[in-house]
């Protein structure tokens, strides 16, 4: 597999070099937020943190999390380490508080974070003839303007499509000849099915190559679903607003983890109930130091993201480390008679079942009920109620065997369960526990 960089000289640093400049990095940001940020100069002294005593990478543990609910502290400005004038562009993400959370951009961090997208998209073999719909959101979301900046940057030619309108997204891929796509995993099913449904043949009508597919949690089923589906190849891109967005951390050619830019970022694994590095390769939570951003840097963040580090080196040639995909977010767990669960898990499930078509949805409801409901393929309600009773106990028991916990599967047509453009919302949570 032939590999090319966009950087090569800091994709290729050796280990010992990413630490000398990882460190070097992060005492300028220590010095920039205490000097320039009254939040972080405050939370530092509270701490008995004294500066001048961090010698060594690993006295990083010794600094204060910075939480999702510091981002609402002095609202909305107050954690900027630039003056207003320096900053260019705002982004929200909806977050869980209500208020959505304010992320700030200065020129430096819009181009910096361009260069993290572009590597990644040489990383999977995209090259300036390439041809990507971008059909994320576009707007206070970063999803779609920061993908597109850094494809921009790689000198592909971008279609900035936005999400929704399948027959339109359709009629460009087709009209313009797009190779690569970015979208949500969950809206890639629902376009691989309408172009299923269409009778259009992957590779002769569509010449798609390649999917980006992030903003939400998916497991390898559905990756391998989506690429058996479209012919493509598929690709995990993981980021989050406060880090700059999408461009993080993603897949190379290999597909075995995806590699976390650590000239950009130090990331570390915490149990989250204790707060302390996990043992190498065990999950736990990804926490984020930024070490780029000058609008609006943040120490030690807690994504809430679960995964787990690789630690071999990659055939690929890059030696910035590798996280597992994601498992799920703390914030989407949720808890059936005593049972910790991730929409996740009941996703590579079904998936992973033949019949299964590209949605469902969790609902819980009474005082503990869970009521999964799974589109199947149509050819299943031809009348033969048998074959349905058959495979609804395969999904019960598969997902009995995986979850623990033994949930009603209703079985719906295709096109019953609402779509969704954006992030995916699987779980409807009505009980009245
Ligand atoms: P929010 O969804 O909290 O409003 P963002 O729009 O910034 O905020 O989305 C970032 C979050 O989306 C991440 O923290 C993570 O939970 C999820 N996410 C993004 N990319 C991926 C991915 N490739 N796999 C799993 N989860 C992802
Ligand atoms: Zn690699």
């Amino acid at each position: 597999m032939e590999t090319r960089f966009f950087n090569p000289k800091i994709e290729k640093l050796s280990p010992s070099e990413l630490r000398v400049l990882q460190f070097k990095k992060l005492k300028t940001v220590l010095r920039r937020v205490y000097q320039k940020v009254p939040f972080y100069r405050e939370k530092l002294k509270e701490a008995g943190i004294n500066l001048s005593k961090i010698k060594t990478l690993s006295d990083l543990k010794e600094l204060p999390f910075t939480t999702k609910e510091d981002l609402f502290v002095d609202y909305p400005f107050g954690l900027l380490a630039e003056p207003l004038e320096k900053v260019v562009r705002l982004h929200t993400s909806s977050g869980t508080t209500g208020k959505p959370k304010a992320i700030f951009f200065s020129k430096k961090d819009i181009w910096a974070q361009a260069e993290l997208i572009a590597r990644a998209l040489v990383m999977t073999g995209s090259t300036s003839q390439d041809i990507l719909q971008n059909s994320m959101t576009y707007g206070l979301f970063t999803g779609a303007l920061v993908m597109h900046y850094g494809a921009e940057l790689l000198g592909m030619l971008v279609i900035p499509a936005g999400p929704g309108n399948t027959e339109r997204q359709i009629e460009l891929m087709r009209t313009f000849g797009t190779t690569c796509v970015h979208m949500t995993p969950s809206y890639a099913l629902y376009v691989a099915t309408v172009i299923q449904g269409k009778g259009l043949k992957p590779g002769v009508d569509i010449k798609l190559k390649r999917a980006y597919l992030g903003a939400e949690p998916y497991s390898e089923e559905t990756r391998r679903k989506i690429e058996e589906m479209l012919k493509v190849d598929v690709y995990n891109c993981y980021g989050l607003s406060e880090m700059g967005g999408p461009g993080v951390a993603f897949e190379c050619q290999f597909k075995k983890g995806l590699h976390l830019w650590e000239d950009a970022f130090i990331a570390e694994i915490i149990d989250p109930k204790t707060g302390m590095p996990v043992k190498p390769g065990e999950v736990g939570e990804l926490v984020l130091t930024t070490l780029n951003r000058t609008a609006m840097p943040l120490i030690r963040y807690r994504t809430r993201d679960l995964t787990y580090a690789f630690e071999e080196p990659c055939p690929c040639g890059r030696t910035h480390i590798k996280i597992a995909r994601i498992i799920g977010r703390a914030d989407d767990m949720f808890i059936v008679r005593g049972v910790n669960i991730f929409p996740q898990q009941i996703e590579a499930v079904l998936m992973g079942i033949k019949g299964v078509a590209q949605n469902y949805q969790i609902i819980l409801e009474g005082l503990d009920e869970m009521i999964v409901k799974v589109e199947i393929d149509r050819d299943f309600f031809d009348g033969r109620i048998e074959r349905l009773l058959k495979l609804r106990d395969e999904i019960t028991e598969k997902l009995k065997a995986v979850i623990q916990v033994r949930p009603k599967v209703e079985l719906v047509e295709p096109g019953t369960l609402p779509v969704s453009e954006g992030k995916a919302k699987r779980v409807i949570d009505r009980r009245t526990l």
